[in-house]
């Protein structure tokens, strides 16, 4: 997939690919045509995944053909939780406006800074970026006007839920043209977030990249043996020295054991090393960085590692003890089969943990027959 086939101008595609924009996220993907098709639209999306740009993009080009606005009168209006995310969703408007034809004046507002400059600032604003409550602080003292919004977008709704803004959304909310289009984009999707949809929604096209998610794990061979625990070290040494995985990330339950593994590994001739929360920032990093240039066959790591990581081409993860909650089972072997690449997650059982592992499973409608590791041939290993 490519820029070029979402319907945007060549001149923002340009820009795009300018600014490392090589193709679209696949949030972009799907919702840059929806938005220029004026479509209602709930993202379930984290930061990260490229949603500032999904509706950035399609806004500025909307835009491009209206009348001018009236003065103190924003087009469209983006509420954001924090004075950090307005800043930064302003800065890619800002980016991505210089690309097109005509100019679309936005401006960013926020709480815990001077009101008179970002009074004086509303004349021809086009685009406003505000957070919920100096919006309300501007719109009551008449710097701006509410009622020729005809794009809206909710940004991390869920926060602004979270941070108690709720009353504040149902009064900006009320003060809106009751013709518009709504973006509204969440990480979560909660009880509360359901409600404000159906208020301002009632069909949008719903893109859930939490199915993203899914998918990657589709990736992944997961298998598990059953073992007792004094043989886990063998069977760990075994497919180690089997040479199925060129490197292997381990998981133990606390860093006692990572140092424990790590050193049997060692004295049995592997190169492994181990990361968890009592070794320094330093000793972390230098373990990470030999694992991912591959100095190091196997890295032993508390969940401190399980989330967000991102090792390029890591073949396999095992889990020598079991998490204690099913999210970080999926957060571990998520760790393998990234981009694209397959990947195997293999864990060890113990018969005392079998019962955990199976609501494991449960948790995640998986299902896996265990191995009983007896059958392997274990000696010298
Ligand atoms: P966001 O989730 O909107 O905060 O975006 C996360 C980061 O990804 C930002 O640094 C964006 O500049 C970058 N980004 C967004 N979309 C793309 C893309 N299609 N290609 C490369 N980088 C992107």
């Amino acid at each position: 997939m490519t820029f070029s086939k979402l319907g945007l101008p060549n001149t923002l595609n340009e820009a795009l690919a300018d600014h490392g924009y090589q193709k679209p996220y696949p949030i972009q993907v799907e919702a840059i045509p929806a938005i220029l098709k004026k479509k209602d639209i709930l993202g379930i999306a984290k930061t990260g995944s490229g949603k500032t740009a999904s509706f950035v993009l399609p806004i500025l080009v909307n835009l491009q053909g209206n009348s001018a606005p009236k003065n103190r009168q924003p087009q469209a209006l983006i509420v954001v939780p924090t004075r950090e995310l307005a800043v930064q969703v302003g800065a890619v408007f800002q980016l991505f406006s210089k690309a097109l034809p005509n100019y679309i004046k936005t401006v960013t507002v926020y709480g815990g800074v001077s009101i008179n400059p970002q009074m004086m600032g509303m004349n021809g604003v086009q685009v406003l970026i505000a957070t919920p409550g100096r919006l309300l602080d501007l719109v009551d003292s008449k710097a701006v006007q509410l009622s020729a919004v005809q794009m809206l977008v909710l940004d991390e709704a869920d926060k602004m839920l979270n941070l108690g803004f709720k009353e504040e959304m149902n009064r900006i909310l009320s003060m809106l043209p009751k013709q518009r289009q709504n973006l509204l984009f969440s990480a979560t999707l909660s009880p509360d977030l359901e409600g404000l949809r159906a208020i301002i929604m009632p069909d949008p096209l719903i893109i859930n990249l939490s199915a993203e998610e899914k998918v990657a794990i589709d990736l992944i061979e997961q298998t598990s043996y059953l073992v007792p625990e004094e043989s886990k070290g063998p069977l760990l040494r075994y497919l180690v020295n089997s040479n199925a995985y060129p490197q292997i990330l381990v998981f133990t339950a606390s860093g006692y054991k990572a140092d424990n593994v790590a050193n049997k590994l060692r004295k049995n001739g592997i190169t492994a090393s181990a990361i968890h929360g009592k070794k320094s920032q330093s000793a972390r990093n230098k373990a990470l960085q030999q694992f991912k240039e591959g100095e190091l066959t196997v890295l032993v790591a508390t969940d401190l590692l399980s989330r967000g990581i991102d090792i390029a081409f890591l073949p396999c993860v095992i889990n020598y003890e079991l998490p204690r909650s099913p999210k970080d089972y999926i957060h571990r072997i998520g760790r393998t089969g990234r981009a694209e690449n397959k990947g195997v997650a293999i864990s060890f059982v113990s018969p005392d943990q079998l019962k955990h592992f199976k609501m494991i499973l449960k948790k995640h409608k998986l299902w896996m027959e265990l191995i009983d590791s007896t059958i392997l041939d274990l000696q010298g290993h």
